[in-house]
């Protein structure tokens, strides 16, 4: 995964950005289409892929995504034997970008994830599927039907479009990342509601500077964990908010609920002092639920609870696009969707997912290719049959062993007179809490699922020998 050094010196876009020099404030920047296309871009990215650029060095130094961080650690940790196969896990480590086809040639695209440029069929070449299709996988090496590698490297035809907005346009952007079109009207709105009335009194500045892949990635960064992300990085401030604090508990009112019969069931072990969930001991349903995360494009994930994320900066980034013009500044309205309402590419959605992420509705069309599922054919999941796995308030995910968890006890310092045990269903609500928790915070579980407990579905203090029991699954 060695990005061309040479290249990236190469790709450079300027940024005109206009700042306050004494108070170290960016008012705004404008930009053309190069870097507005990649900024826009990070709503195109799963959340794996992020978590992968934000860990890597750039200016500044690496930023933890919430608890994605370690989620996207763990799995990198786990061995391949506790998964279903080992493509499996780099799916999971190296997720598809649905919109890749508009990303890939853009001039700051930062996603370098090598399986966007190919795809393999397999090593026998007559090998064909029973509906004699060949066979296919974005993954060197994925085991085909037949048992042999699919490892014959095929380039793909990558879209001629290049990214989302219309070409020669311009547009101009907060300090915390509200995209707007490039005319007067909304510079002077902006500088408005900065509380500048008078432009002659303030000492601005006009200052330009070469934005490469690697400042990108400093913004990916700055964006998740700062408010004034423009402002820390053009002044190069050290000190922004590490760890963004959920303030309140999240809203609950996400309207229909799926069946019961999509719930999974899962053994909580919390603190009885304060409440923090220490872990929760699971089958590979719940596992998979969580890997399931990395795959999930950053709009997709937004879309879920209508642009807010806490993660201020990238709720206005979503919210811009959904303002932008579809004729005037994006190519078109399906620029707009793709940005706002981005699927989970083809071959990673889980068979039973229970938050409602936009689906690929992409079909086979009549085509002589047939892809290969590397997940399990029998629960159309990342994870191996019949495992059991802890996965901590941080979503660290590894093979449950009651040695480990103990140990994991004694590192967190809880005495076990203060731990109590109970079973929880997880369905869609509480799915979506823990989902939204991950994004800004390394207690995922204990801010997504406290406020059910108690609540619904709660059998405390089951005899600790109890194993949660999994419910039958209904083939649909
Ligand atoms: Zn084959």
């Amino acid at each position: 995964m060695a990005e061309n050094s040479s290249a990236e010196q190469v790709d450079k876009v300027s940024l005109r950005v206009v700042v306050l020099k004494e108070k170290n404030k960016v008012l705004f920047a404008e930009a053309g289409k190069d870097f507005v296309d990649v900024l826009l871009s990070f709503l195109s990215l799963p959340l794996g892929t992020i978590a992968k650029l934000v860990a890597k060095d750039s200016n500044i130094e690496s930023v933890k995504f919430g608890s994605i961080s370690s989620l996207y650690q763990s799995v990198s940790d786990l061995d391949t034997q506790y998964l279903w196969s080992h493509t499996c896990k780099e799916m999971l480590l190296n997720p598809n970008n649905s919109a890749e086809a508009y990303c890939w040639n853009m001039k700051l695209n930062i996603d370098n994830t090598e399986s966007l440029k190919s795809y393999y069929l397999c090593e026998n070449v007559s090998c064909l599927s029973v509906d004699h299709k060949y066979c296919l996988s974005y993954f060197r090496n994925q085991k085909c039907i037949c048992g042999k590698p699919l490892n014959r490297e095929k380039s793909r035809i990558l879209s001629k479009e290049i990214g989302f907005v219309k070409e020669m346009s311009t547009f101009i952007i907060s300090d915390d990342l509200y995209v707007m079109p490039n005319v007067v009207t909304a510079s002077l709105n902006l500088l408005q509601k900065l509380g500048v009335n008078d432009i002659d009194a303030i000492d601005k500045q006009t200052v330009s500077i070469n934005i490469t892949k690697k400042e990108v990635v400093d913004l990916l960064k700055l964006s998740l964990v700062s408010k004034t992300p423009l402002s820390d990085f053009i002044f190069k401030k050290e000190h922004f908010v590490e760890d963004l604090v959920l303030s309140n508990q999240l809203e609950v009112n996400i309207g229909k609920e799926k069946e019961e019969s999509d719930e999974m069931v899962v053994k909580v072990l919390r603190r009885k002092s304060n409440k923090q969930i220490l872990f929760v001991e699971a089958e590979e349903d719940f596992a998979d639920f969580v890997f399931s995360f990395l795959t999930f494009p950053l709009g997709a994930v937004l879309h879920t609870r209508q642009g807010f994320s806490f993660v201020s900066c990238i709720d206005n980034l979503y919210k811009s696009v959904t303002e932008l013009s579809s004729d005037k500044c994006l190519r078109s309205q399906l620029f707009k969707d793709i940005l706002t309402s981005p699927t989970i590419s083809a071959q990673s959605e889980l068979r039973h997912q229970i938050l409602p992420i936009p689906k690929n509705n992409y079909k086979e069309k009549n085509t002589s290719y047939k892809f290969i599922d590397p997940k399990s054919p029998i629960s159309g999941g990342y994870a191996g049959a019949s495992l059991t796995f802890m996965v901590t308030d941080e979503l660290v995910v590894t093979p449950m062993s009651s040695i480990d968890g103990i140990s994991y006890l004694e590192r967190m310092k809880v005495s076990l007179n203060d731990v109590e045990e109970m079973v929880l269903n997880i369905g869609q609500k509480e799915g979506l809490g823990i989902l939204r928790a991950s994004l800004t915070s390394k207690s995922a579980l204990t801010n997504g699922l406290n406020q059910f407990i108690g609540s619904r579905s709660v059998q405390a203090n089951l005899s600790s020998n109890a194993r949660p029991l999994k419910k039958p699954k209904v083939e649909k």
